[in-house]
């Protein structure tokens, strides 16, 4: 089958033919339709620091998909051949005390599937049973391809009660765009989104924000005043990594108001912790997706009218992979998917 290998200890990706995966016994055989391109394949393209320590090559990368079942293993019975499914990236032990208490989301063992396993960027893919989706038949299959990372949105966005609440995101990418549509769904009053590209901040104004906010030439307290906001945001979604994004949303924070952190800093973030202690704020930090309550959220908001297709803004052919990793690179994107079925 064809495939999207790390093959080489070098910058690049390669289209392969390698062997297609077994379906063993526990498994789900799943015939690659449509993938999205995540941050996490970028930094395995350009082969940085952390791709480095973290890939053993070669290996299949890519995890945001959605595809059809084709095979199922002699011990699953609640799936079968012809089911359009999506799956979970991170593949945990089953047997930790946080995943025997059904917290499977903070497993200590987790595997990432293209990233530890061979991952989704080809014609096949299999999976544990535990980790599949079944999708509504008749879903949009551009966003069923990326639940991967809408399931960080959500995830990150209903960390806090948001009905009624002013809430900032700080990072106008794929995730902090698609939480925009999440909490505005889920009932925020003020949705504030900030960036420092104002592409992203065009494509902002399409998932339903009150303000798209370039830090570059404008601040949080201006915004705060326009929109005769009394003490700061209720939450705080940081989804940039950036740490001169962190300590502004720190800034203007309500008193006991509450940060959910999904962006991963790329180096120490040095803050004030006077206005964490006396503002009495919470910094949670979300990784992943809770499984299966944030996927369950996810169909069911779609379902009630949650529309994230406009984050969508590339498509192009598995054998055009180049052209998709460009536009990522670029920065004028939102989510790029890949087509396997070409
Ligand atoms: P992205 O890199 O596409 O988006 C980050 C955005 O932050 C960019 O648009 C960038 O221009 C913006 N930004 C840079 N400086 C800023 C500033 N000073 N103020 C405001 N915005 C600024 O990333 P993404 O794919 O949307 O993911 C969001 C973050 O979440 C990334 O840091 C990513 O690594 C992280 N992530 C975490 C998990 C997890 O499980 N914790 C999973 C996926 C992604
Ligand atoms: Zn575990």
């Amino acid at each position: 089958m064809k495939a999207l290998v790390k093959a080489k200890s070098e910058p690049g990706l390669w289209l392969q033919d390698v062997p297609e995966p077994q379906c063993g016994i526990n498994d789900v055989l799943i015939r690659v339709d449509r993938t999205g391109i995540c941050g996490t394949d970028l930094h395995i393209y350009k082969w940085d620091a952390w791709a480095q320590k973290t890939i053993p090559v070669p290996m299949v990368v890519g995890h945001e998909f959605v595809g059809e079942i084709v095979q199922v293993g002699e011990n699953v019975s609640d799936f079968f051949p012809g089911e359009i499914v999506s799956g979970e990236g991170h593949v945990v032990c089953g047997r930790c005390r946080n995943c025997l208490a059904g917290r499977r989301h903070l497993c200590a063992h987790t595997v990432g599937v293209g990233v530890n396993r061979p991952g989704a960027f080809a014609e096949y893919l299999s999976l544990p049973m535990t980790n599949v989706w079944h999708h509504r038949p008749g879903i949009d299959l551009d966003v069923a391809s990326i639940f991967d990372p809408l399931g960080n949105a959500v995830h990150t966005a209903l960390s806090f009660d948001v009905l009624g609440e002013d809430v900032l995101i700080t990072g106008a990418g794929p995730i902090g765009l698609m939480a925009a549509a999440v909490v505005r769904h889920a009932g925020a009053r003020y949705v504030v989104i900030t960036d420092v590209n104002e592409h992203r901040l065009e494509l902002a104004k399409k998932m339903g924000v009150d303000v798209a906010l370039n830090v570059t030439n404008g601040s949080l307290a201006e915004v705060q005043k326009q929109l005769q906001m009394a003490e700061g945001f209720d939450v705080g979604l940081e989804m940039s990594g950036n740490p001169a994004a962190f300590r502004s949303m720190i800034d203007n924070m309500a008193h006991g108001g509450k940060i959910a952190m999904l962006g991963i800093p790329s180096e120490d973030i040095a803050i004030d912790w006077n206005k964490v202690v006396f503002n009495m704020l919470t910094i949670k930090g979300i990784y992943g997706r809770e499984m299966y309550e944030t996927w369950y959220k996810m169909s069911v908001m779609l379902q009630s009218g949650l529309d994230i297709s406009p984050v969508i803004t590339h498509r192009f052919g598995a054998d055009e992979f180049e052209k998709g990793f460009a536009a990522m690179k670029s920065g004028e994107s939102g989510k790029v998917i890949l087509d396997w079925k070409v």
